[in-house]
């Protein structure tokens, strides 16, 4: 039985490189495909669809407002659009053209991604600070505040801040040093779900703007994400991302969502126009957002685990070490494969390419390649998949000449 990607030629993989969008991100829940598949049978308008899962994403994240995006990307572009333009009609039209306005973002130079292309698409200006010397091993410090300070002129906008575990400077000492300037924060915090927690954390120590993807942790769909924060920047993100041809005088947007007593008239289609959204991924999203903060996804960890410890029992005997890294709370376990490359005469690099060819080929985490290790990301496996995934290491790294 051929499936929709044989049909058309192409091989389906083993996905365990994790959430990554190259190889197709996190497998939706069935719970979410239906739910598309529900939403795809009815005609809704996108206003208020995209009113109700912002006072659902408040609901669950403690924003005043949030708004699904098409991935975290375009919600830093979306956001960092909201941040300069407010809603003023006349600023929206203009972007990504910002001469005369307020446009730069400070950001550590370690908080740099290149995700930041997504604060340049809406005409924001990157201001670097900082360093981080203990990774150039040159010192022992990282950014600090006065930095970002130091960096503060008439024509800052905001500020941006990437959120992982071990960022620094901390973004509570961040968010209180933007509080003196009143300038926003704008935290990437992409891939930080899970842990649970995290879907509030930013937002109570006071982030303006979090953005975060839908189609990584979360697995709705993947080219979705989340932008929850201050309300009249949500409904400047709407304005700019919504169609937006309507009748002034007819057109009723919900109050809490669109103020439209606060604008002189509605702009026509924004620079987030192009970064469209449909109603089954919104619903997708949201089911996902719903599964997800309930907990639902907690029981898989365990299971995943089970998987992890199969692979690696399978591999005993093998010129490699596995090493199963268990985290403290609702996170991904994850599966290290340190090989001998001596014994295997085969670098890290060249196991994974070994890997991916073939049907299916085996796509795994690349972080620690030039350690020789390869990383299993256990999300996407199922039992079937896990055989098949055994199969493929020992046919590659086992002793058998090819
Ligand atoms: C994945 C990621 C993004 C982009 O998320 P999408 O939902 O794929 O658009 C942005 N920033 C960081 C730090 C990420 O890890």
């Amino acid at each position: 039985m051929t499936n929709v990607y044989e049909e058309l030629g192409v091989r389906t993989i083993i996905n365990v490189a994790g959430i990554s969008t190259r190889v197709g991100g996190a497998l939706m829940p069935p719970e979410v495909v239906s739910a598309m598949s529900e939403a795809a049978k009815s005609s809704v308008s996108m206003t208020d669809l995209q009113a109700a899962a912002s006072r659902f994403i408040a609901t669950i994240t403690g924003a005043e407002a949030g708004y699904v995006t098409s991935g975290a990307s375009a919600s830093l572009t979306l956001g960092a659009a909201a941040i300069i333009a407010g809603l003023d009609p006349g600023l929206m039209e203009r972007l990504p053209n910002t001469t005369g306005m307020k446009n730069e973002f400070v950001v550590s130079r370690e908080h740099r991604t290149g995700y930041d292309h997504a604060i340049r698409v809406a005409g924001g200006k990157l201001t670097e600070v900082g360093m981080n010397e203990q990774l150039s091993g040159a010192g022992v410090r990282r950014t600090e505040v006065w930095e970002f300070e130091a960096a503060i002129n008439s024509n800052t906008v905001g500020i941006l801040y990437t959120a992982t575990p071990t960022s620094e400077p901390p973004l509570t000492s961040i968010i209180k040093m933007a509080l003196k300037y009143k300038l926003p924060v704008l935290v990437d915090a992409a891939g930080q779900l899970p842990p649970v927690t995290n879907l509030t954390k930013f937002i109570e120590l006071g982030a303006d703007l979090v953005a975060f993807s839908g189609g990584k942790g979360l697995r709705g769909p993947q080219s979705s994400g989340i932008l929850c924060g201050r309300r009249d920047y949500i409904a400047s993100v709407a304005l700019q991302n919504m169609d937006m041809d309507e009748y002034f005088d007819i057109w009723d947007p919900p109050e809490d969502f669109i103020p439209k007593s606060n604008i002189i008239g509605i702009p026509r289609h924004g620079i987030g126009r192009g970064f469209k959204i449909s109603k089954e991924e919104i619903i997708g999203l949201i089911t996902a957002l719903k599964l997800f903060s309930s907990g639902k996804y907690r029981p898989n960890y365990q299971v995943q685990q089970r998987y992890l410890k199969l692979v690696a029992k399978r591999l005993t005997g093998l010129k490699l070490e596995p090493k199963l890294i268990i985290p403290k709370d609702d996170q991904f376990p994850l599966l290290h494969i340190i090989l001998d490359t001596n014994a295997l005469k085969m670098s890290g690099f060249e196991a994974s390419r070994k890997l991916k060819l073939g049907a299916p080929g085996v796509f795994v985490s690349e972080k620690l390649l030039h350690e020789n290790t390869l990383i299993i990301h256990p999300i996407n496996l199922d039992d079937a998949r896990t055989e098949i995934l055994i199969e493929k290491l020992i046919d590659v790294l086992g002793d058998n000449e090819r």
